[in-house]
């Protein structure tokens, strides 16, 4: 960094410390690059709390607590160091590998790399639950598969305490704050509590970042700029910039959970999402997962009302999880569209029912099914590969690139976190 005239100057910024964002910080430094990481967030150090949640997820319309879509679709995310890959369930797969390929963008070596990073590996049998081993055992006699999940958990030091959504206590879980320190001690600056607003140009190319801080607004200026800021974030940006194609498309692989009570068996003491079962994610769009959170907030949050008179120690629950339409819009003043379509609605109704199906013959009360608002958590297409970003993922703005799950040409219905991380390898060894 040099100082000029008091205006700072880096060779690149990347906007966001997420999936995106601090794997391209780390790869970044690694090869002794000039770096400067913009965080809209806090670097927090304690997380797996009740009071933690509340201060990292986004509840931007407070009216209703978390962010919600015009529609009522309850979109989940958060501000902070390691985005929301903190907060995440852990889940580790490859995904999209083919829709990338046709877009000829081959992702072998960084997928492997990655996992080998992450340590990614099934969860072990002896942390499934009474609950999840009787789903297992329903779903074999109604002829599905239900895998162990792949995780980015050092699961000698998991707990089972169930909490994931809310970071791990433990230390147990990767999260994008490892590569972020990694960054740091490689050299990168990184400027938390700060909010970039727009990208600066000249000539069409990118000439900076305005940022504010603390209620004041400066400028930094840049060779190059990485927006990483998420799904919902990175069009807002990318509209003030003057890229107007971004916002539409949004997908964010909708879900909901379905929980019924049983006379004995539970899923409080276990990694959420520790099972899960592909059968009819090619031919019908879905998955289902094992997922039950023990956290009070989370179901009230999810259920309303009634999740205060659920029995939890007797529950069981399993997740479906849609490859959703791109059928939402993140508009200029950072409001969003976000409809569960007619087709959303049949995939969603149709695991609905198998779910219920096997948590009944697992021994839940067919009574007793409580199911979900709609969610998402899986959060992009704003700035997809084709329409707003080249193959390379630059703008139509040189030297202004995107990298996170904006990108993604449509919606995975399995986990992004491996695929945005990959995409960032690939885009940083095209930076070199
Ligand atoms: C509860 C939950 C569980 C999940 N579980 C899994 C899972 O098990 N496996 C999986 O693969 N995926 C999971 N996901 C999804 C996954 O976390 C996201 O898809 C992924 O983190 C997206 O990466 P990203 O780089 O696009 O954005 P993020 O990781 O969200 O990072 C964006 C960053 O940009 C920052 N930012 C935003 N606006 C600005 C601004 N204006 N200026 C500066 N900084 C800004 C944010 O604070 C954030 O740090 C989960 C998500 C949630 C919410």
């Amino acid at each position: 960094m040099s100082k000029n005239h008091r205006v700072e100057h880096y060779e690149t910024i990347i906007i966001g410390s997420g999936a995106g964002g601090a794997t391209l910080a780390k790869e970044l430094t690694e090869n002794g690059r000039d770096v400067l990481v913009i965080e809209k967030g806090e670097h927090f150090s304690s997380f797996g709390t009740f009071e933690n949640l509340l201060q990292y997820h986004d509840a931007s319309n407070t009216n209703k607590g978390l962010r919600y879509s015009q529609e009522g679709v309850m979109l989940l995310r958060t501000y902070m160091s390691g985005g929301s890959t903190v907060v995440s369930c852990s889940n580790g797969m490859r995904s999209l590998e083919k829709e990338l390929a046709d877009l000829n963008i081959f992702l072998e070596d960084e997928f492997t790399d990655a996992e080998s990073e992450l340590a990614i590996s099934p969860v072990s049998e002896h942390l499934l639950s009474s609950g999840s081993r009787a789903i297992r055992n329903a779903s074999a006699e109604l002829g599905y598969t239900m895998e162990l999940m792949p995780k980015f958990i050092n699961q000698t030091r998991c707990s089972s305490c169930g909490n994931c959504i809310a970071g791990c206590q433990y230390g147990a879980k990767w999260t994008a704050i490892d590569y972020l320190e990694q960054a740091r001690s490689n050299g990168a600056t990184i400027l938390n509590n700060t909010t970039v607003y727009e990208i600066m140009t000249v000539n069409g190319s990118v000439k900076g970042v305005r940022v504010s801080s603390n209620g004041e607004s400066r400028k930094i200026l840049a060779d190059r700029v990485i927006l990483s800021a998420g799904g919902l974030s990175t069009p807002t940006i990318l509209f003030r910039s003057g890229i107007r194609n971004a916002g539409s498309g949004l997908f964010c692989d909708t879900f909901v959970n379905i929980y019924g009570v049983t006379s004995a068996l539970n899923q409080i003491r276990e990694i959420p999402m520790a099972l899960v079962s592909r059968d009819f994610y090619q031919k019908e769009g879905f998955i289902l997962s094992t997922y039950i959170t023990p956290m009070n907030i989370s179901r009230f949050a999810e259920l309303g009302p009634q999740s205060l008179s659920v029995p939890l120690d007797k529950m069981i629950g399993l997740m479906v999880k849609i490859r959703d339409e791109r059928s939402g819009i993140v508009h200029p003043d950072g409001s969003i569209t976000k409809p569960v379509t007619i087709e959303d609605q049949t995939k969603l109704k149709k695991g609905i029912s198998l779910v219920k199906e096997i948590l009944t013959k697992a021994g839940a009360d067919e009574n007793s099914f409580l199911v979900s608002k709609y969610q998402g958590a899986h959060l992009g297409g704003t700035a997809a590969i084709g329409e707003v970003v080249d193959n390379n993922l630059q703008t139509e703005i040189k030297q202004l690139y995107v990298c996170d799950g904006s990108v993604l040409p449509v919606a995975p219905g399995l986990p992004p976190i491996l695929t945005i991380i990959a995409l960032a390898k690939r885009l940083a060894k095209t930076l070199h």
